[in-house]
């Protein structure tokens, strides 16, 4: 008489093992997780992108500055160039080099100024690039903040149906028989959670399969009684 209060304690166990397992399946595999892992990705690459733009964008300001500064001293050397030419009371010859000096330094400040205008409009198509992506980054920021949040939230409300769970394992455990409980979760492991069923009809409740009236006379004898077919503890 004990040992089939046991046996049947025993199912209490395993319905509630089998709730607390569906639990944690649930809070492994909340939607919300792969969303958060896929956004941590988007977001770890959009960062990335981020930080080279910036490199990009501030390596063209840097080339501004520089060519803005050449550009500085040769305008100034050409303005001395053309002064002294225009004082005149120079030679043939060196008012004729020095011609062509202004000539030369007219047209490389030409093309210095070309390349500054090239370099500042690099640097706009730069800069609204630099700002897109840090639009890119403060969304993406937030939405992984949104999803922390609802996974916490998640988890708060499984944990809790856990503990609740746990706490009635807890007492349904001293109930029964020590070395059943060690099969019992012996075969939970090896069987895909479950450990026990009940023989309703002639069925096993672990696999599903048909038992004979001969067998279950066989399965009788047995101390637990265990399928036949899937050697369950078979509560008979
Ligand atoms: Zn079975």
């Amino acid at each position: 008489m004990e040992e089939l209060k046991s046996l049947a304690d025993l199912l209490d166990l395993q319905s509630v093992d089998l709730e607390i397992d569906r639990l944690l399946h649930e809070r492994e595999s909340l939607p919300e997780l792969a969303s958060f892992k896929e956004t941590h990705q988007r977001l770890t690459a959009a960062g990335q992108q981020l930080e080279e733009a910036r490199g990009g964008l501030r390596e063209t300001t840097l080339a501004i500055d520089k060519t803005n500064g050449e550009l500085e001293i040769a305008e100034e050397k050409l303005s001395q160039e053309q002064m002294r030419l225009y004082a005149g009371g120079l030679s043939a010859r060196d008012a004729d080099y020095l011609r062509r000096e202004v000539e030369m330094l007219t047209r490389k400040k030409g093309e210095m100024e070309e390349e500054v205008l090239e370099l500042m409009e690099r640097g706009e198509t730069q800069d609204s690039e630099v700002e897109a992506m840090v639009a890119d980054v403060d969304e993406l920021t937030a939405a992984k903040h949104n999803l922390e949040t609802a996974i916490t939230e998640a988890w708060k409300g499984i944990d809790g149906r856990l503990a609740g769970k746990e706490e009635r394992k807890a007492s349904v455990v001293p109930l029964i028989d020590e070395d059943l409980v060690e099969l019992y979760e012996d075969l939970r492991k090896a069987k895909g959670g479950v450990g026990v069923g009940r023989l309703a009809d002639g069925v096993c409740g672990g696999c599903h399969l048909r038992i004979t009236e001969a067998e279950e006379i066989e399965v009788r004898r047995e101390d637990p009684p265990r399928c036949i077919h899937c050697r369950r503890i078979l509560v008979v």
